[in-house]
């Protein structure tokens, strides 16, 4: 379904990212102003770019809808090179409705089931979107923090075990493998988290697959560089972008506010323009810490 709009597969990109070095951003998003906001900065910087739906965007937008903002942005930007991708699909049935409408790949995240069950759900979801060529990433280990419907506490948290990923991939078929090294979801904590970066090595020496960072935002920029140095091949990016967006809807109903001697702005091109406009800068920044410029 999806090769009719001229979508790539997260795969195809992975694999040239890793062949050449670099990682391909995923970032989401859940209305217009997101994906034209992410959509420009990839344009502009010549970068491809994997647009990421969460299984609750789909719920939020309605998956058709996103579907075919997806399908615009192609239209406009035939240029660039872009897949879209469900973000942490929670069941066999979304990423089948996704496959269904021509998202070109699919994450199914059973992390929080034990290893056999994990590779089941996986193996399930490989084996549907194999037969129409669409990609699959999985997750091993589990992120701690909160992203969407996904909810993990410290305790429950558990890092990526180089030796099961082997085990993982090889019984599951996935395309990808999402990992667990001390990156997390949402806010982190301190302004430098903790990334086991021999953990990283250890895993990519264990398998040949693409490797997905997950929960990068609030990573600094040396070791987002050190991660697709070592072999990350596919950076999610979600809750920069948000604060980004709200931070400049604050602005400007702070520096607008309700006067009854005044005409008030209501216009939500005006009131959103500078939100969409910080999500691309956002995004730029990311891009050039990827290493993905230049590579359409
Ligand atoms: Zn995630």
């Amino acid at each position: 379904m999806f090769k009719k709009y001229g979508f790539k597969t997260t795969k195809e990109l992975e694999v040239k990212a890793t062949k050449e070095n670099y990682a391909v951003g995923a970032f989401n998003f859940n209305n217009l102003e997101q994906i034209l906001g992410i959509i420009k900065a990839a344009a502009e910087l010549n970068s491809p770019v994997i647009l990421a739906a969460s299984h609750g965007a789909t719920k939020y937008a309605g998956t058709i809808f996103l579907v075919h903002l997806a399908i615009a942005a192609k239209k406009k930007f035939p240029n660039v090179e872009m897949a879209l991708h469900l973000d942490h699909g929670l069941d066999f049935s979304k990423c089948k409705e996704c496959i269904d409408l021509g998202f070109s790949s699919v994450m199914i995240d059973a992390s929080k089931y034990p290893l056999e069950e994990n590779i089941k759900k996986c193996k399930e979801v490989v084996e549907y979107a194999h037969k129409f060529g669409v990609s699959v990433e999985g997750e091993l280990g589990r992120l701690y923090g909160v992203e969407d419907e996904v909810n993990v506490s410290e305790a429950e948290s558990a890092m990526t075990d180089p030796k099961e990923a082997e085990i993982f991939i090889e019984k599951s078929g996935i395309d990808s493998l999402a990992i667990s090294i001390g990156n997390s979801h949402g806010l982190y904590k301190t302004d430098n988290p903790f990334i086991d970066f021999e953990r990283l090595k250890e895993i990519k020496d264990c398998v040949s697959t693409p490797l997905v960072l997950h929960g990068a935002s609030g990573i600094p920029e040396d070791s987002i560089r050190k991660a697709c140095k070592i072999g990350i091949s596919k950076v999610n990016i979600d809750t920069e972008c948000r604060l980004a967006f709200r931070r400049e809807i604050d602005k400007f109903i702070h520096s607008n506010p309700f006067d009854d001697h005044k005409p008030i702005t209501y216009d939500p091109r005006k009131i959103l323009t500078p939100a969409l406009e910080s999500i691309t800068e956002v995004i730029k920044m990311k891009i050039k810490w990827f290493g993905s410029g230049n590579k359409l």
